[in-house]
């Protein structure tokens, strides 16, 4: 079980010569090349790309030329959920990290792209970053609390109906989406408490209202304003905006799910005084995989999203960056006989999470606890 004291990384200094070197190398990087760690032409160009896009799906969806047939009106409105993941990928979780600019206000404002896709920035902050504070530590890590639905953990009590969770599992994440626009903000925004290693949480009463304002704006615009305005039926457009959520969300959880649950990860847990005998940097090569590294064109889709083992590492670092920090990361991993994790393709990552689902689907499955780095002292 997982204390109920806070939970810190606390490792012998032996395991923090890779950290330091790492911290060097990608130092040097910035100061010799003399650039940003934040955006840069190629960023700036891909969030003037998202918006053209949004407006173009957007401007064919209002055009009423798809109206006339639900296939070509589904069509055209599940083109405009894949830019909203894209707009996920690629702004707004940069913004949250306050990655995209040095400017503080800058990343406020971008941040707000999420609200403009239908989650809420404010809760996401807060989720994202216990999750990334404790990535596969059972009772902490809120990507791994699903309130029974899933296994994702060897922690996690086991129920009958996880006995076919490699099956059904696939299905639930096409409602990934909708389930987050829909029920999931305002689940942990009145239903819940704590967050993670945070108890007792009280949101700022502004966030109460954003939340609704943002909501109603992201219902009003994608749904309610169509349903008024095209000449299919309301239903007909109902039903394709509930569609515009499920292909992008499967992706969207695949792209996601398949860096952590994976079989090979690691599922570290505290001592009794909330210490998890590791570095930071450490657990994360522990518990983290990158997918289609090489592939330039998904890495830029992806908002870096594949390449996530250095995205946990430097959060705060703009992902246009991330291909030339995995490269330092990989030889510096080399050079210290560390593990680094990762599928040459998205199909065999998806083939490794499917094993670890299937593996946790029994109740009495064993999983590692440390990897080959966490024993290095
Ligand atoms: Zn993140």
């Amino acid at each position: 079980m997982t204390s109920s004291k806070r939970v810190r990384f606390k490792s012998k200094p032996v395991k923090d010569n890779f950290i330091k070197d790492l911290r060097q190398r990608v130092d040097h990087y910035f100061e010799s090349n003399n650039i940003s760690k934040h955006a840069n032409a190629e960023m700036y160009f891909k969030t003037a790309f998202a918006a053209v896009m949004w407006l173009f799906s957007y401007a064919l969806i209002m055009s009423d030329m798809f109206s006339h047939s639900w296939i070509q009106l589904y069509a055209v409105y599940m083109l405009l959920g894949f830019v909203n993941i894209f707009i996920a990928f690629n702004i707004m979780h940069d913004a949250t990290h306050d990655a995209y600019s040095a400017s503080k206000r800058i990343n406020n404002i971008m941040s707000y792209s999420m609200d403009f896709i239908g989650g809420n920035q404010y809760l996401f902050r807060r989720m994202h970053g216990a999750h990334h504070g404790y990535v596969n530590i059972h009772g902490i890590d809120v990507t791994l609390e699903t309130h029974g639905q899933f296994r994702f953990s060897p922690d996690e009590p086991w129920l009958p109906k996880h006995k076919w969770q490699h099956f059904y599992t696939f299905g639930l994440y096409t409602l990934a989406h909708l389930h987050w626009v829909t029920v999931k903000d305002f689940k942990w925004f009145f239903g819940e408490s704590s967050i993670g290693n945070q108890k007792n949480i009280k949101h700022p009463r502004k966030e109460y209202i954003s939340l609704f304002i943002t909501k109603s704006i992201y219902y009003g615009l994608t749904c309610v304003i169509p349903m008024i305005f095209l000449s299919a039926s309301w239903y007909v457009v109902f039903g394709a905006w509930i569609f515009m959520h499920l292909l992008p969300g499967l992706t969207f959880a695949l792209m996601f799910q398949v860096t952590h649950i994976y079989e090979g990860t690691t599922f570290p847990l505290p001592d009794e005084d909330g210490n998890i005998d590791n570095n930071y940097a450490l657990h994360v090569l522990e518990t983290t995989a990158d997918f289609s590294r090489t592939s330039k064109l998904g890495t830029w889709l992806m908002g870096g999203i594949n390449i996530h083992v250095i995205h946990h590492i430097y959060p705060q670092i703009c992902h246009v960056h991330y291909p030339a920090l995995t490269e330092i990361l990989r030889e510096t991993c080399m050079d210290h006989g560390i593990d680094y994790h990762e599928n040459e393709t998205f199909g065999k990552a998806l083939v490794k999470h499917y094993k670890i689902l299937k593996h946790l689907s029994k109740p009495d499955a064993k999983v590692a606890r440390v990897g080959k780095s966490a024993a290095l002292v």
